[in-house]
């Protein structure tokens, strides 16, 4: 079985809501370092099972700290800290998480005590690491599904919920512009907006908002970006390491959209940024417009994602770890 653009089978969708009617203590986590759609996914679904009366706890692997763009977002509230949470669920669902690894210490901590576990996801690369799994690499974000979820569980939207899932889908679809946002993607924000929900607001502090001193940081890497047109459709790239952060006093969050001024270079098809963890390793992003498949270079080095973005973690120099991703294109 494999995740299919068709999305999940009536029965799977059946006996997805039949293992949520039985949880008595179900546990919702996402990826580590989790994203608006991990995070808005989550605390959609989180806040519709407390709107039928349902407690259920929420949370995510690693550092239990948020950036503070997800400072508004509704339903945080409802979230607990990792080594706090219930030992015992009897059901986890899964949001944004294309493999267990993404789900850190958790997976293992968890999923051998609860009956079932539920994936919902939106990753072509998902390796249906479940027991029910609800993934569509056609859906745009995991906020699509985590949308039918709601409706097929009877949990009429409200602005709070509205605002979680329009967090999701407008970080994946990088606001509304990337190929994923299909009619029914605007379906879904119209309806979202129905509810009363903020665009312009939630839109500013999720793409529109930095600190000042991150401009002298973005600053320091776009000097350093290196263009590649040896590579097939070309290639931009750079990276920021741990000192630049220190240097222009950021931390590591800041560095999250500066892809996205990276691949604005109209000369290259693929864009790559090197992220320094505070592990000395690089977590690696990857962007592309066109025809390079970037979710098979991550794959191939050890990470995930989507054919127009994906990531993977990478260990040595910043030079070495960009020659292993020139080889794989
Ligand atoms: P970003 O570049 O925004 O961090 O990640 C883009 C996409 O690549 C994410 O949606 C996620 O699916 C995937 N991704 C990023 N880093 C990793 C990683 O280390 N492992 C896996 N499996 N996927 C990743
Ligand atoms: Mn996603």
């Amino acid at each position: 079985m494999g995740p299919a653009d068709t999305g999940p089978s009536e029965s799977e969708w059946a006996r997805a809501l039949d293992a949520l009617a039985r949880a008595e203590r179900p546990l919702l986590i996402c990826h580590v370092n989790p994203d608006g759609d991990a995070l808005g996914s989550m605390l959609a679904v989180a806040l519709g099972l407390s709107r039928l009366g349902r407690p259920c706890q929420a949370s995510f692997p690693g550092p239990f700290t948020l950036p503070p763009l997800f400072d508004g977002m509704p339903g945080r509230e409802l979230l607990t800290p990792a080594p706090e949470v219930d030992p015992t669920p009897d059901l986890v669902v899964t949001f944004d998480a294309g493999n267990a690894e993404r789900l850190g210490e958790l997976a293992a901590r968890f999923f051998p005590v609860a009956d079932d576990v539920v994936v919902l996801d939106h990753h072509a690369s998902n390796t249906f690491f479940g027991t029910v799994h609800l993934v569509d690499a056609g859906a745009a974000a995991t906020a699509v599904l985590a949308d039918e979820l709601l409706r097929r569980l009877g949990v009429p939207l409200d602005a709070e919920i509205a605002e979680c899932l329009y967090v999701g889908v407008a970080t994946d679809t990088g606001s509304f512009k990337y190929k994923a946002t299909t009619p029914a993607v605007h379906g879904l924000a119209a309806r979202l907006l129905d509810t009363g929900i903020q665009p312009d607001v939630i839109s500013r502090r999720l793409f529109d908002t930095r600190p000042f001193g991150a401009l002298g940081l973005f600053g320091a890497a776009l000097e350093r970006a290196r263009l590649d047109p040896t590579a097939p459709g070309g290639l931009v790239w750079t990276y920021a390491t741990q000192d630049d952060l220190a240097r222009h006093g950021q931390t590591y969050d800041a560095l999250e959209s500066l892809i996205d001024i990276v691949r604005t270079a109209g000369e290259a098809d693929v864009a790559c940024v090197l992220k320094e963890l505070d592990t000395g390793e690089w977590a690696v992003s990857m962007r592309s417009k066109g025809d390079v498949d970037v979710a098979r270079v991550a794959v191939a080095l050890g990470g995930g994602g989507h054919r127009y973005a994906a990531g993977f973690t990478g260990t040595g120099t910043a030079e070495s770890v960009f020659a292993q991703v020139r080889a794989q294109l």
